[in-house]
């Protein structure tokens, strides 16, 4: 095929979702793997370090994938409204597939706690955004008691078209490095991520990787395993309590002998920063979380590095949030617009320092 044609053009075979009208796409997913040699020799000596940089779909996070389907799903069953609660980018996501379906677009999103591009997003696609006072966890539970008593379709991961798209993710991974990596490593918010990559390995064949889940200290429950009724990070995409797919996630772990931890957010930040400084991959901080966790694992013993392939997946872009970017700004120099304003400011008028 000569050039991509999104995620049901090409795997649509393999999705257990209705065919009976045209696919719903922006041409999601095909996002590179990009090998992180500086960042693989500093935190996973002797191993080789891969990121898929899911920021690279259309809306800016891997959700595009299983919006696809969702919504191809949604118009094959004759919605006209969707409806979602979400911390951002399923509110985004689910706003520009609704819009290119021709459909209205409900998001709930938890007041003040949501990343400005996200909102952005949604604002952007005519989705009509509605805050809540309260979590993510109270947003999901509210739509989903209102797509029951009212005709509008739920898009969010606890619809199985979602998976159906998402799992495409395990089998780009696959394809791009030629193997299984050893590794998985990915943030864990409502656990969708984690277990659509499951159902896509599961599906691929016997070689599985390992599954290496994160979530923020402050909203931990799967690790913790009790429900966390105020969660906390300042990584908004995995501020969530209790998860709907939390038994699957669960299940993954254990089917994969992999493990799940929880990192604070000063370490989630410091992947973060060493992403975009050491590799110049530009995440938002809840996609730091994987490799923060990979990090800490290896550093704590629990995982072997020599010869082994990990690969992280950053869910989102780092332009999704950028107050978190700009939080770090150093003092910044401002000079008159002349050349040797500029030298001197930088100390180089005297070539000292060439
Ligand atoms: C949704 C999201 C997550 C969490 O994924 P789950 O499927 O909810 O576990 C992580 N990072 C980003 C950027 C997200 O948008």
């Amino acid at each position: 095929m000569a050039t991509w044609g999104g995620l049901i053009n090409r795997y649509g075979l393999r999705m257990d979702i209705s065919h009976s009208v045209e696919p719903v796409t922006l041409f999601e997913g095909n996002t590179p793997l990009i090998p992180a040699p500086r960042l693989g020799a500093k935190i996973v000596p002797g191993g080789h370090l891969y990121l898929k940089y899911e920021g690279l779909n259309p809306t800016g996070s891997f959700k595009d994938r299983g919006m696809t389907t969702a919504m191809t799903q949604a118009v094959a069953d004759g919605a006209k409204t969707v409806i979602c609660a979400s911390t951002g980018n399923t509110a985004a996501s689910a706003a520009a597939y609704a819009a290119r379906a021709g459909l209205k677009c409900v998001v709930l999103v938890p007041d003040g706690k949501i990343a400005l591009g996200k909102l952005a997003g949604a604002i952007a696609y005519g989705a009509n955004v509605i805050t809540v006072t309260g979590s993510f966890d109270d947003g999901l539970r509210m739509v989903r008691e209102a797509s029951e008593r009212a005709p509008i379709a739920l898009v969010n991961s606890v619809n199985p078209a979602r998976l159906q798209g998402q799992k495409t993710a395990a089998w780009e991974v696959t394809e791009q490095l030629g193997k299984v990596p050893d590794w998985l490593c990915l943030p864990v918010g409502n656990a969708g991520n984690i277990t659509a990559y499951w159902l896509g390995f599961c599906e691929d064949g016997e070689i599985r990787p390992r599954l290496l889940g994160a979530q923020a200290a402050g909203s931990a429950p799967i690790v913790l395993g009790k429900r966390v009724d105020n969660p906390d990070t300042r990584a908004t995409a995995i501020r969530i309590g209790n998860p709907a797919r939390w038994a699957e996630a669960n299940t993954a772990l254990k089917e994969s002998n992999g493990t799940i931890l929880a990192v604070t957010d000063h370490e989630i930040f410091d992947a973060y920063h060493m992403l975009a400084e050491i590799e110049g991959v530009f995440c938002e901080p809840s996609s730091a979380t994987g490799v923060a966790g990979l990090y800490k694992s290896v550093q704590s013993g629990t995982v072997e590095t020599e010869g082994k392939t990990f690969v992280c997946v950053l869910t989102g872009h780092g332009l999704k949030d950028p107050d978190s970017a700009v939080m770090k700004a150093p003092e910044m120099v401002t000079v008159p617009p002349d050349t040797d304003s500029l030298l001197k400011a930088l100390d180089l008028a005297t070539g000292a320092n060439i």
